[in-house]
């Protein structure tokens, strides 16, 4: 066994989340601009690279791997892929294997993704009212994400759902989509929008705060604290009306990083430490040449080493990103 990978602060990294494409078939109007350009095919790493890299990091001690992207499902012949990485998962080396998605073709793969061994995923729904989801997706169907969450439970599968809290948007409905989601079992964690990339929009104006969220739904509901932590940024409370649970991500107004252990590899090979900096190493240079898993491996703890502190998230002046990259493509 190789020796894991721990940052400069003692963290241990055990966690990768894996982009598999920057496109996707939706516009969420936080997410992307309306008019983005996509990276051509030949600069994304194949199956078999991806493939590579998940085993670099598994043999580091990584033990759970999160399929993203962009939409991770358009992807052409993803499920390849899946079938690939489900071998760690049948020989014990990957814990877990998991995706996010917004499910607009989950009812095509959900039953695969189960028998491959995938056991949960996230699924991002930031409203049940049709006519905002087409507005906020710039075009997109909620139908379709519903019956694509049917299909996942259906196939066995637990649904998380994330939400991003928009000002102005997220207010009105948000009672409406804790029913929804604790009707369903499921768990709604909401997430404070992050300034990465130009989206034609100034920041400023979408950003609401979770702590003024969470009063309104504390109007609601009785909102209980729960201790219960997951390894991620969430905080979690219980509800008693419900039984179900609520999720905070406020990387805006909390710092969350002082147990940070998950890492980013971008659909194009690039390695980022930490979703909210620059630091970056370029992975695919590295399994294109010829120094096998070894130089690989050193190239991933070279990154590891280097991971910062923490983000400092800040919108800019005139709600200008605080990056350029767009969460799109990163890796969400
Ligand atoms: N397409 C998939 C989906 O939407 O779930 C996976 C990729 S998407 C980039 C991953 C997550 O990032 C989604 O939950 C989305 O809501 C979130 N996201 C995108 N842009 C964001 C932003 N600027 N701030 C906070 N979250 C964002
Ligand atoms: Fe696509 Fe996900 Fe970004 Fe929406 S949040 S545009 S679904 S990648």
């Amino acid at each position: 066994m190789a020796v894991p990978f721990v940052d400069g602060f003692g963290r241990r990294v055990k966690y990768l989340r894996l982009s598999v494409t920057d496109r996707c078939d939706l516009r969420c109007r936080y997410c992307m601009s309306e008019a983005m350009t996509f990276l051509p095919s030949k600069e994304l790493l194949t199956f078999e690279e991806l493939d590579r890299v998940a085993r670099c990091f598994i043999a580091s001690g990584v033990e759970k791997i999160r399929v993203t992207g962009g939409e991770p499902l358009v992807r052409k012949e993803i499920m390849q892929l899946f079938r690939s990485l489900s071998r760690y998962l049948a020989d014990g080396r990957l814990r877990e294997l998991t995706l996010t998605t917004n499910a607009t073709q989950l009812s095509r793969y959900a039953e695969e993704l189960a028998v491959l061994g995938v056991r949960r995923v996230n699924v991002s729904l930031d409203t049940l009212d049709p006519d905002k989801f087409t507005m906020i997706t710039r075009g997109g169907l909620l139908a379709r994400v519903l019956e694509g969450i049917a299909a996942a439970q259906a196939a066995g599968l637990a649904v998380k759902l994330n939400a991003v809290a928009l000002k102005g948007f997220t207010e009105d409905g948000i009672d409406d989509l804790i029913g929804f989601a604790h009707a369903g079992g499921m768990t709604l964690t909401l997430i404070e929008t992050m300034p990465l990339g130009e989206i034609g929009a100034d920041r400023i104006d979408q950003f609401l705060p979770l702590s003024s969220l969470r009063r309104q739904i504390e109007q609601r509901w009785t909102l209980v604290d729960l201790a219960e932590r997951t390894g991620g940024p969430a905080r979690y409370v219980r509800l008693i009306e419900t039984g179900g649970k609520v999720g905070f991500i406020t990387p805006m107004t909390h710092n969350f990083c002082e147990d940070c252990n998950r890492v980013r590899v971008t659909a194009s090979g690039v390695l980022h430490p930490c979703l909210g900096q620059a630091n970056a190493v370029n992975l695919k240079r590295v399994l294109r040449g010829d120094g096998g898993d070894a130089a690989v491996m050193q190239a991933i703890g070279f990154a590891v080493r280097g991971k910062p502190h923490g983000h400092d998230f800040q919108i800019g002046p005139g709600g200008r990103p605080a990056l350029a990259r767009h969460m799109s493509a990163t890796g969400g």
